[in-house]
């Protein structure tokens, strides 16, 4: 594998950091070429101290005097509204987006149009803009790479085959920390409990849409994307253990899985070194254990985000970005204990129902979408 010059952003999350960490690994294969941070101006600053990449940017305006100060040798930016920029430097070859929400579409956009190798674990930037950025990546010779552990288990499922072949993806999902509870139960959860993760470590936003499985949701809308299925072939499956990260069935009858620890190192290396695969010294599976591998249905009545998600992408248009700017506000507004914890389905639902959406698709309108929903969610909330 050449040497890839990378730029990273949201380097100060939790995949921004294991990728730094993949990158201390393997220095002559990468060379940091910009770093970026939302407003943990304190890590960012750590880290250009590191990797000396020559372009940085913290989006927050505020901490931007306090973080000029600590770096000589950069080229220092600060707004969110720069991250496109940084996206598409000349200088870049690989762009990983680690950015949550909304906040990473543009940033996915401009690198793909700038013909790019994107790996993507801003999985918001499809759901809300699939339709754009499949026809961006389409005109360009950009690479979209997954970074989600499932998509990635898709995507390894399937070199070698041919995409005609695939009958059905099912996707795995642990279930999160509320498997077990009754919907009463639910009605009482704390932000405390939702944050809890039973397999995963990772940022505060997807922990909680793990535990509602809105995560689930956008995942079947990031596949149905990412490898042109229709959703009705994307069957989500609860596998609580998180060692089957997600299997194709072929027309053959035969299945294809992919498997390992969790462990988000795993697959931000193979989209960074896709089509080839570089080591890593991180913990294995031991197969000499008993291992109990068991799955279950999904139960839609408890957890209806999921169902919200698909019927939003069957509905196509605006519906998914409908869908994920009040989830996005739910979510917000939960951590900050303003909201109880069944609310999120319930905001989500009503501003479904209630946003106009007759535009036709493109990145003006799909911004506009989103304000107006992020408005209208909090609306209901007071
Ligand atoms: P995180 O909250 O830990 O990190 C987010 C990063 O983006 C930080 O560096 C933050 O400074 C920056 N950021 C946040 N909001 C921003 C904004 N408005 N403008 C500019 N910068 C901003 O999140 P994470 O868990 O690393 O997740 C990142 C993305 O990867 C999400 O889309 C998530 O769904 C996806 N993902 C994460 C995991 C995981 O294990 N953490 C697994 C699969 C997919
Ligand atoms: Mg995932």
């Amino acid at each position: 594998m050449n040497k890839q010059k990378l730029a990273i952003l949201g380097s100060t999350g939790s995949i921004g950091t294991q990728a730094l960490e993949i990158v201390r690994q393997h220095p002559d294969k990468f060379e940091i070429v910009a770093l970026t941070a939302n407003s943990n101006w304190e890590l960012l600053a750590e880290q250009v101290k590191e990797f000396r990449p020559k372009y940085t940017l913290i989006s927050d305006e505020d901490h931007y005097q306090d973080f000029k100060k600590t770096v000589s040798d950069a080229e220092v930016l600060t707004g969110a509204e720069n991250l496109p920029a940084i996206a598409s430097l000349e200088e870049v070859d690989t762009v990983l987006n680690s950015l949550v929400g909304f906040a990473g579409f543009e940033s996915t956009l401009e690198a793909i149009r700038s013909g790019k190798k994107v790996a993507l674990a801003n999985k918001e930037s499809l759901v809300v803009g699939g339709e754009l950025i499949i026809a961006e990546l389409k005109k360009s010779d950009a690479e979209l790479i997954p970074v989600d552990s499932e998509h990635s288990a898709m995507l390894q499922c399937l070199v070698g085959e041919s995409m005609d072949d695939i009958e059905k993806i099912i996707i795995t999902a642990s279930g999160g920390p509320f498997r077990e509870l009754s919907k009463e139960q639910m009605q009482k959860v704390t932000v405390e409990q939702a944050l809890d993760h039973p397999n995963w470590s990772m940022g505060a936003k997807i922990t909680i849409d793990s535990s509602t499985m809105m995560n689930k949701g956008l995942e079947i809308i990031e596949a149905h994307w990412l490898f042109d299925i229709p959703v009705d072939k994307i069957e989500p499956v609860i596998h609580p253990q998180s060692i089957i990260h997600s299997m194709i069935t072929f027309t053959d009858g035969s299945s294809k899985a992919q498997l390992g620890l969790p462990d988000m190192k795993v697959p931000i290396i193979y989209a960074l070194s896709y089509p080839e695969r570089l080591p890593l010294d991180t913990p294995r599976m031991n197969w000499k254990e008993v291992q109990n591998l068991t799955f279950e249905p999904v139960d839609f009545d408890k957890f209806p985000c999921v169902k919200l998600a698909m019927d939003s992408i069957t509905k196509g248009g605006y519906a998914p970005a409908v869908l994920n700017a009040a989830n996005e506000v739910a979510v917000e507004r939960f951590l900050n204990k303003e909201i109880g914890y069944i609310h999120i389905p319930e905001i989500v639902k009503e501003s479904l129902a209630n946003i106009e959406l007759n535009d036709s698709l493109n990145t003006e309108t799909l911004k506009e979408i989103d304000k107006e929903t992020r408005k209208f969610a909090h609306s209901i909330i007071k």
